[in-house]
């Protein structure tokens, strides 16, 4: 077995745990991530993708409200490249509480988060396809954030200052010397070989796994899990976030993200952080209130859905079993202060909006107390970016169209979203041993458009068997069809139905791809 040693460890690799990685990098620590799988698969690859204006908890969480407004002017200045400046507008439907606007207008200009009453004829004209019974709307500065580029700059950023992200590592077991956290034993599941490493601090950033670390640890973690689900419409309905001017409620969101809008969301109690089953009662509810919004809404098409844990925090005093009734705002525990154990710190809740603060806040405690005089630099120093890595598909439109087409070399392999073989040989290229095509999925958008995998899931398994000098297993294709199907069924009516089932016709029927007793049938 090889060991390491380094003075942080940060074990989960999402937003948290990147954000507290990237903090430590540039402030000159010795730090190591380890993400048992790929970045984006937890909760930070799973939610709507709003970066918060603060309005929607001016009422309900005025901390997470003001955080999120303070962390929205900073990311938009650090992470252009990664938002999209859509605007946001709160809006009173014939169905809220009329005393809810003017309460509301109110917190928010406390708070000092902008939020300005416009027309509703104004409304209309920016947002035609809302409901014209709407008797207030005001314009605040919510924006949509594509995390999974997000990410991929984080880990950059980490690289660039020396810090280490082991993806496919999972923490096995943590082994403590009487008061203190000391190892960490941890997998390489791309070869099933151990590794123990020491570290002078422990960070658990495992957001809805993050009860199982600290069980490891032998503590105790007051951890509560809300499933969310989310809705993804085929067509981008509105340009600009869309939410009810009412309390935080399921069904009260539209956000446009690309060519899409997310309808969001649930928020029902679970046990384990792989929860993620979707109920039908939730997608007709998702329906239900954003046809409120946008009337006719129901009869648009349903792309698919997919579900998300929010890692919450519930302190002893609070018995809530409703996980919506529990506040935002996140927490960074010590547990030399609350369980006498050395070395281990934990930070949970928040938003991805608010990554770059509980990273701050989180490395501050660290500095703390390895006696490191660092400050941190984050708020002022823009993520790398690599132009032309991570497309938009406008962008990619404009790239292929500035071809010539009879010059053009390069095949179209994702139609929906312009992937082109290129881009796949290039993260090929760069990605670490064991990519799977769900990691594709992540870093390039294949398979997330209107054909879900139709076409560009076996044309990316053929090149990557051609790119490895093995081929990589059936399995991998398997699951990312598999997964895209979860997504796709709890829709599966009217023109989704009719693109799944020809999907499901050319992968068992044309290219036998299923598994055995499916080829049969
Ligand atoms: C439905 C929903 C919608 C949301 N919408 C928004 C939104 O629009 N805007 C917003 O700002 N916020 C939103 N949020 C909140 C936001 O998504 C989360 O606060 C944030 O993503 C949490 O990130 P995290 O890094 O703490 O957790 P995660 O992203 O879950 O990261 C934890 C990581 O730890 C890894 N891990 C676990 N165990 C181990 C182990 N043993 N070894 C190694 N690695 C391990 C996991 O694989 C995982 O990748 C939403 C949340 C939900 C659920």
């Amino acid at each position: 077995m090889s060991s390491l040693s380094t003075q942080v460890l940060v074990i989960g690799g999402g937003a948290t745990g990147l954000g507290i990685a990237w903090d430590a990098a540039l402030r000159g620590l010795k730090v190591v991530l380890i993400e048992q799988s790929d970045i984006g698969q937890g909760t930070s690859g799973r939610h709507h993708g709003l970066l918060h204006s603060g309005g929607r908890y001016a009422l309900s969480d005025p901390v997470s409200a003001r955080d999120c407004a303070s962390e929205n002017r900073i990311l938009r200045k650090i992470a252009s490249h990664t938002i999209e400046d859509t605007g946001g507008l709160f809006v009173a439907t014939p169905a809220d509480p009329v005393d809810y606007p003017d309460r509301w207008v109110s917190a928010c200009s406390q708070l000092n988060i902008p939020a300005e009453e416009i027309s509703l004829s104004a409304m209309l004209e920016r947002e035609p396809l809302l409901n014209p019974r709407i008797s207030r709307s005001f314009l605040v500065q919510d924006a949509s954030v594509d995390s999974f580029d997000l990410s991929h700059l984080l880990v950059k950023g980490i690289q660039e200052h020396g810090g280490v992200v082991l993806l496919r590592h999972r923490l096995e077991s943590l082994i403590r010397h009487q008061d203190r956290l000391v190892e960490a034993k941890i997998i390489d599941l791309s070869n099933d070989k151990s590794l123990r490493l020491s570290a002078n601090l422990f960070v658990n950033a495992a957001g809805p796994w993050a009860k199982t670390i600290t069980t490891m640890a032998g503590v105790e973690l007051p951890l509560a899990l809300g499933k969310g689900t989310l809705v993804a419409m085929s067509h981008r309905l509105v340009n600009t976030v869309v939410n009810r001017c009412k309390p935080p409620s399921d069904g009260d969101i539209i956000v446009p993200v690309g060519t899409v809008a997310i309808l969001g969301t649930t928020d029902v109690p679970v046990k384990e952080p792989t929860s993620l089953d979707i109920e039908p009662w939730e997608v007709d509810l998702l329906l239900a209130e954003g046809d409120l919004l946008l009337p006719g809404l129901r009869d648009s098409r349903p792309l698919r859905t997919w579900a998300g844990i929010r890692p919450l925090y519930q302190p002893a005093d609070n018995g809530d079993t409703q996980t919506r009734a529990l506040l935002r705002a996140h927490v960074i525990l010590d547990h030399e202060e609350t369980d006498g154990l050395q070395c281990f710190i934990s930070v949970i809740g928040g938003k991805l909006t608010t990554f770059r603060l509980m990273a701050e806040e989180a490395v501050d405690l660290i500095c703390d107390k390895l006696e490191i005089d660092q400050k941190c630099s984050t708020a002022s120093t823009p993520l790398p970016h690599e132009s032309g890595q991570f497309l938009s598909l406008p962008s990619r439109l404009e790239k292929l169209e500035r071809q010539h087409p009879l010059a053009t070399t390069d095949q179209i392999v994702c139609e929906c979203e312009l992937v082109l073989r290129g881009d796949i040989e290039l993260a090929l290229e760069k990605s670490a041993a064991g990519t799977e095509l769900d990691d594709l999925r992540r870093d390039l958008r294949i398979g997330m458009g209107p054909c879900q995998a139709g076409f560009c899931a076996f044309r990316t398994y053929a090149i990557s068997s051609e790119y490895y000098s093995s081929p990589p297993s059936l399995k991998g294709l398997h699951n990312f069809l598999y997964e895209r199907w979860k997504g796709i069924r709890p829709v599966s009516w009217g023109s989704t139905l009719q693109q799944m089932e020809f999907s499901r016709r050319i992968y068992l029927d044309l290219l036998a791809a299923g598994p055995k007793s499916e080829k049969r049938s």
